[in-house]
């Protein structure tokens, strides 16, 4: 004869593993396993266009400054020039003013090539940048895809885990306290499996079977335990 408070307990148990499982299942979606990367992507997109616009920026200043400086030198140019072309001067004089003007005149070719070669730099670093939050676009809609994804489950799961939540509160009801906390003891030690029918003479816990001695000498104490694995028997 089963005694009923321990068929509640195996009925509890089913609900219990369900709420195992599902748990288990919240904790270890595969898309957790992507999200840590697709975090991890975003991140470092955002540090490489971070990056990238440091430099941006600062390429612009030297940028500015040098041209800037370009147009002194054409200014200062042209008025040497003006003063070399409208003559007035000893040949030693001229002949300084002819010398500062070569000099304008490399100046401003030197300059002009480092501006040059700052506007393509410029130009290059921008397509960078472009491409770098392209990336951090695609990285973090990635991301929110995910998270929308994961959210989406939890909340499938919850709803699902609260209904056993609900069921085993019925359950409960019905178990006497001590043996309540002989098999939340039991669960701990034993991967949440706590009871176990004995079915064609064998241990729904462990699956070792029992002999007909065995099995009187389960049924010595109370409630039953399998005499293999010390798990409540309900036979
Ligand atoms: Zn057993």
């Amino acid at each position: 004869m089963e005694i009923p408070a321990l068929a509640d307990l195996l009925d509890l148990q089913d609900v219990d593993l369900e709420i195992d499982r599902l748990l288990d299942q919240r904790q270890n979606l595969p898309e957790l396993e992507s999200y840590k990367t697709a975090n991890a992507s975003r991140i470092e997109a955002e540090h490489e266009a971070a990056a990238l616009a440091d430099e941006l920026k600062q390429m612009s200043l030297d940028l500015d400054k040098g041209e800037g400086e370009l147009e002194l030198t054409e200014i200062k140019l042209s008025e040497t020039e003006t003063r070399l072309y409208s003559g007035g001067m000893n040949a030693r004089e001229t002949e300084n003013m002819r010398l500062e003007v070569q000099q304008l005149r490399n100046r401003k070719e030197n300059m002009e090539e480092t501006v040059l070669g700052l506007l393509d730099g410029k130009e290059e670093l921008e397509a960078r940048l472009a491409e770098a939050e392209a990336a951090v676009e695609s990285a973090r809609s990635g991301e929110q895809a995910l998270e929308s994804a994961i959210g989406q489950a939890w909340r499938e799961i919850d709803l699902k885990v609260g209904r056993f939540e609900a069921r085993k509160s019925d359950i409960v009801g019905a178990i006497p306290e001590d043996l309540l906390a002989r098999y939340e003891k039991l669960r701990r030690t034993k991967e949440g499996v706590a009871v176990g029918r004995l079915e064609h003479g064998q241990c729904g816990g462990c699956h070792l079977a029992l002999s007909t001695t065995e099995q009187n000498e389960a049924r010595e104490s109370d409630p039953p335990l399998c005499v293999h694995c010390r798990r409540i028997l309900v036979m």
